[in-house]
């Protein structure tokens, strides 16, 4: 589908000039704009969805890597759960959900530059896992299918005091596969007026590991390797215009709710 001009009446059957702003999303970018209060109507049943809501910019890294570092900077709808950036990022690293996974914000230890390394502050508990009897006490048990990030990330949120540290937000790390662990590390960049009802990439470097690579070294590595994970990848993969495309999505969506482990 060809990318539609900004200024395009944004109702799904409309290509006339979209010329009156919706008043209810005012500052975001672009603005939702149509031709007639006729096609505002009509896109009303998916505009209202985000209208007027928030989005949060999350820098979204595997924690180790570089040249380049394997990172994607995405707006997340702030109402989806926990279980949903789960699937956000089972997209955004092109992983195929077919091992375990664990969310854990924490307070990183003063003077330890491992990642992660620190008192863990909330835990989230996989869809219909149960709490595991060794946690710390001290730790928040969250369940993923139930917290939303507004409930963290939003200053009104339930549990926004505990992840406030000294004006930052305390960095959450994304465990996938218990045998190779690879570390994704999300860190908080701010907030903006929601533009769609899922996920936007802004910013996408480096292919990312294939399922089951075994693991990767980096610190060992050569320096003139380069992007290594490249070979006989689909540039698709790290493309932001297809991964903002919206069928894109939503059948990565659905395959992903589909196989909870
Ligand atoms: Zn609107
Ligand atoms: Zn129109």
């Amino acid at each position: 589908m060809p990318r539609r001009a900004r200024t395009e009446c944004k109702a799904a059957t409309c290509s006339n000039a979209g010329t009156i702003e919706c008043a209810g999303c005012e500052g975001a970018v672009p603005v939702a704009k149509y031709c007639s209060d006729a096609c505002r109507t009509s896109d009303w049943p998916s505009h209202k969805k985000y209208c007027g809501k928030k989005a949060y910019t999350l820098d979204i890294r595997i924690v180790g890597s570089k040249k380049p570092v394997i990172k994607r900077i995405v707006d997340v709808p702030s109402w989806y759960t926990f279980e949903e950036l789960h699937y956000v990022i089972q997209y955004a690293f092109s992983w195929e959900n077919c091992h375990l996974h664990s969310f854990v914000f924490y307070r990183p230890r003063p003077r330890c530059r491992r990642i992660p390394a620190g008192k863990e502050i909330i835990r989230f508990l996989p869809h219909g896992k149960r709490e595991d009897p060794w946690s710390d006490p001290d730790t928040t048990i969250l369940k993923e299918e139930v917290a939303t990030l507004a409930d963290v990330y939003g200053e009104a949120g339930k549990y926004h005091s505990e992840v406030e540290s000294r004006d930052t937000i305390l960095p959450l790390i994304y465990l996938y596969d218990f045998g190779e662990n690879w570390e994704h590390l999300v860190t908080f960049k701010g907030e903006k007026v929601a533009t769609a009802d899922r996920p936007i990439f802004s910013k996408v470097t480096g292919y990312p590991p294939p399922e089951d690579a075994g693991g990767y070294d980096w610190d060992s590595a050569d320096d003139d390797e380069g992007d290594i994970f490249a070979k006989g990848r689909d540039p698709d993969e790290i493309n932001p215009e297809v991964m903002n495309d919206e069928k894109r999505w939503e059948k990565r969506y659905k395959a992903c709710s589909r196989m909870r482990l």
